[in-house]
């Protein structure tokens, strides 16, 4: 029971369920759109330009280039290939990398975004924008960054990969875990990311024996959504810098390196704040929130160690130069010392907390 908050009553338009793309074009007239120039990566580019045949003239094209940690130089091919369209909205069909795009877009023109995530990696709920430009990755939040429409079909996660149904669900998991101990938490927001925990707890196993289980990928996808809402509605905190240090600066995949991170960053913050962690202890199995997150993470086939993803151990040096050099809040206090210690254990994926 929280006695003080604020509720912010955001809105973004969410549409769930199994075959919701083909409302897509609905969607898109409803927010006043003529034209919507169509948005993936290259891995999804068939799935896009199908997408753009079936919402006919009100398809202005397909640009296809989204690429993770959203190079500003990839911005800017995009929004020139928005301008010749003669859209004004994207749709935007894929992860996070594309949701990342659209916003990039969104925040340079105006557009309006209707974006339709198939991974758990949770940026669509949220007014976040991070760009990576001279080799840093940095976050912005404004009010045009977040996307006006969300589309989630249930169908579309079906051939998500096993290691990425994982890893994203981890991610979405930190959102929530920051989401616990925020300063601006709110009890909506608590209930939300509650109910996500469990959903994944019991959904991802599922997953692993059949990824095509429809019913353990809906599920998922909704803990997604409320995760994403948390990631939305508050802010985060030492574990997202990390995440962004090691995406942005050594260009590691973002999705593994939040799951390996998270039973690290859970420990260190447990320390300070136990009760507010206590949720996902007792989601994960009891205990410590670093020791469930990382049984769970075992459990799984999570990447434990920040070693299997090629970061070198003198990395976490400059690892930990960049993630102190700036002040943010964070319910433990940081410096340079710890940081290096919880990097350590991390990249030697030893198991954390009792
Ligand atoms: P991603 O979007 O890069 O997707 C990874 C790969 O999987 C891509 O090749 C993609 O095309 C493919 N893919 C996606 N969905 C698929 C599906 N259903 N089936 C088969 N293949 C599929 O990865 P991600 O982890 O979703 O997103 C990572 C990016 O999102 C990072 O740049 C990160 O910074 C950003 N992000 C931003 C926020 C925010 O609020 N700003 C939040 C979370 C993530």
């Amino acid at each position: 029971m929280m006695d003080n908050f604020v509720f912010p009553g955001l809105t973004t338009r969410v549409v769930f369920g199994s075959g919701t793309l083909a409302r897509a074009g609905e969607e898109v007239s409803r927010l006043g759109h003529e034209k919507a120039l169509v948005l993936s990566t290259p891995h999804q580019k068939a799935d896009a330009e199908k997408l753009a045949d079936s919402l006919g003239g009100l398809a202005a094209g397909v640009f296809a280039d989204a690429t993770m940690h959203t190079p500003v130089e990839v911005t800017e091919t995009a929004v020139e290939a928005f301008r010749v369209s003669g859209a004004t909205a994207v749709v935007s069909l894929g992860g996070g990398s594309t949701t990342g795009l659209g916003k990039a877009i969104a925040l340079r023109t105006g557009a309006d975004q209707v974006v339709i995530p198939t991974t758990y990696a949770g940026s669509e709920m949220t007014d976040i924008l991070g760009e990576t430009a001279n080799g840093e990755k940095t976050t912005r939040r404004s009010p045009v960054i977040r996307p006006e429409t969300v589309i989630y079909d249930v169908d579309l996660t079906l051939s998500l990969p096993v290691g990425l149904t994982v890893t994203s669900a981890m991610n979405a998991i930190a959102h929530a875990m920051e989401a616990f101990y925020a300063p601006d938490r709110n009890p909506v927001i608590l209930l939300m990311i509650k109910d996500a925990m469990s959903a994944f707890r019991d959904g991802i196993p599922r997953l692993i024996e059949d990824p095509h289980d429809r019913a353990a990928r809906t599920k998922a996808l909704y803990a997604a959504w409320c995760c994403s809402t948390a990631l939305g509605y508050v802010q985060m905190a030492l574990h997202h810098k990390l995440a962004h240090v090691f995406g942005g600066s050594f260009d590691r995949p973002h999705a593994e390196t939040h799951a390996i991170l998270l039973p690290y960053t859970a420990a260190f913050n447990e320390v300070a704040v136990p009760k507010l962690l206590a949720p996902i202890a007792e989601a994960f199995g009891g205990g410590s929130a670093g020791g469930a997150l990382w049984d769970f993470a075992n459990s799984v086939g999570s990447p434990l160690s920040l070693k299997a993803i090629g970061i070198s151990e003198a990395d976490l040096d400059r690892a930990t130069a960049i993630a102190v050099k700036n002040a943010y809040a964070n319910p433990r206090p940081i410096d340079p010392g710890s940081i290096r210690e919880l990097l350590q254990a991390a990249w030697e994926g030893r198991r954390p907390g009792g």
